[in-house]
Formats: C-alpha cells, sequence, structure tokens
C-alpha cells in the first residue's frame, strides 16, 4: 500500500479518526458519455460503509445536480460537492463546485481561466491523470495551463514502473500545486481503495474542504493496481466497455444516422 503522506511533522498531531475521506473524481450511471452500471446512492451507501466524508461525482461534460442525492448525502453526513469533468480542447480537466450554466459556458482553456479569474477560492480544479495516454489527458500542455489548475490528480492506475504519476508529482512540486489521490471509479468495486484524506474540520462546508486541500496536510491513499486489477482494467477498457457503449449508442441511434454505423466509436473515456 502505497500512502503519501505531506507535512509530516504536523500530522503526526493527528490521530487516524481526525483524517476525513474525500474522493473528488468518481462516475455514476448519470454519466452521458460513459456506460456505468451503479447508481448514485449505491455509490453514497458505499461510500458511508467506507467512512468517507467528501465526494464529487464527476460526469463527463455535465454537472451532476440531482437535488435529491444531494439532500440524501447530507443525512447521511457526506458532503457532495457539484463538479463536472469537462474536456476542452480534447484535455479532460476536473471542475468542483460549479453550476451546470458555468460549464456550458467553457470552450477552451482561456474560458476556464476567466471562469476561476471571477470565483476565485470558491472554485476548485484538477488535471486528472495528466500523463497517461488513454482518455482525454492533457499531456505536456500542463505546464502551459497550470494556471487553470489548483492541484494534479494521482491516478489510481500504477504499477511499479508503470507510473506516469511520477512527472505528475515532479510537476506538482516544481508549481506547488498539491497532489490529489482520486478513484475515477467507473465500477463500483473500484471506488473506496484511492482516495485523499484531509485533516477533519469542525463544519463540513465546501469552503473548508478546499481551505484544507489547499493548505495541507494531506494524506494519500493508492495501492499499486495487483494483477487482478490490471487484468480487470484491461477486460474493462477494451471488450466490457466498448461493448456496452456500442450497445448503448445502437439504442439511441436514430433511423438516420443507423446507416452510418462506422462513425461509432468505442472511445474510453476516464
Ligand atoms: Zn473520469
Amino acid at each position: 500500500m502505497i500512502v503519501v503522506e505531506t507535512k509530516r511533522k504536523i500530522m503526526s498531531k493527528i490521530d487516524n479518526e481526525d483524517w476525513l475521506k474525500v474522493d473528488l473524481h468518481i462516475h455514476t450511471l448519470d454519466d452521458p458519455k460513459d456506460v456505468i452500471d451503479y447508481s448514485a446512492h449505491q455509490l453514497l451507501e458505499r461510500a458511508k460503509q467506507l467512512g468517507f466524508g467528501v465526494l464529487a461525482i464527476t460526469l463527463h461534460d455535465a454537472v451532476f445536480d440531482r437535488t435529491e442525492v444531494f439532500a440524501d448525502a447530507a443525512a447521511m453526513g457526506i458532503l457532495l460537492i457539484p463538479a463536472a469533468e469537462v474536456r476542452l480542447q480534447g484535455a479532460d480537466a476536473i471542475l468542483l463546485n460549479v453550476t451546470a450554466s458555468e460549464v456550458a459556458g467553457l470552450k477552451n482553456f482561456e474560458d476556464l481561466r476567466q471562469l476561476r479569474g471571477r470565483r476565485g477560492m470558491s472554485i476548485f480544479t484538477i488535471a486528472p491523470h495528466p500523463f497517461y495516454v488513454l482518455g482525454g489527458s492533457i499531456g505536456p500542455r500542463l505546464l502551459e495551463e497550470i494556471d487553470c489548475f489548483d492541484a494534479i490528480e494521482l491516478c489510481h492506475f500504477h504499477k511499479g514502473l508503470l507510473n506516469p504519476n511520477r512527472r505528475a508529482a515532479k510537476v506538482a512540486a516544481q508549481f506547488g500545486k498539491p497532489l490529489i489521490a482520486t478513484s475515477d471509479a467507473h465500477q463500483l468495486h473500484a471506488f473506496g481503495r484511492h482516495y485523499t484524506s484531509i485533516p477533519r474540520s469542525t463544519a463540513l462546508t465546501i469552503e473548508n474542504v478546499f481551505a484544507a486541500l489547499r493548505q495541507g496536510p494531506l494524506r494519500l491513499t493508492s495501492p499499486p493496481a495487483s494483477m487482478v486489477d490490471l487484468a480487470s482494467a484491461i477486460y474493462w477498457i477494451f471488450l466490457a466497455h466498448p461493448f456496452k457503449l456500442r450497445r448503448s449508442q445502437h439504442r439511441h441511434r436514430t433511423p438516420s444516422t443507423h446507416s452510418r454505423g462506422s462513425s461509432l466509436e468505442s472511445k474510453s473515456q476516464t
């Protein structure tokens, strides 16, 4: 188990029960681009069992805003942050505490820069899986757009030398940004093992969570992938998920697009 700890001296004073588990990159079946087989309520149940305090459901290019789910989360003692994983100029960005209309107005990184300027500390953005090959990873462009991000993700999928997180960690250190571990869960069993912990504060508010993420100390929990995880990921990325996507697209196809079967893609989003 890899547990990365920051500001070790401060942390030694914090007991285990004083840490709050946070996962800020999760998908559910509400996702408009991915085919996911668990609901937000199933996620909440699992999060409650595993002792999570803060979650963000980050649908692709859509803000999760079902008010009944936010109310149920609050009743369970979980802070749910309105969020989205948007793709800007081919690169994904996790946006926390945003509205659907704010996201609808984003076309490029310059728009995101302006939104961040207007919102100040009340918005928090993360560069997800920046140096991974699959999906919409930002890659070296992260250096040019670094001012668009408050933090850099420690991606859940790594094993030994197969670890593009090392480059992400270097960039984070270079620019003084926190690294944040997330699950990027697309399957329910994948949620719960990869997360960030922040010191508990008296009031569980979005403002306090963002302040804790910015100031640290943070505790990152991100175990390396097992052989079963690797096999399961390969099965999911190359077989199960493309098949589900194709089936879903087939169901939603209109007769006019049916003839253009070759335009269908089984592109994996992350
Ligand atoms: Zn994702």
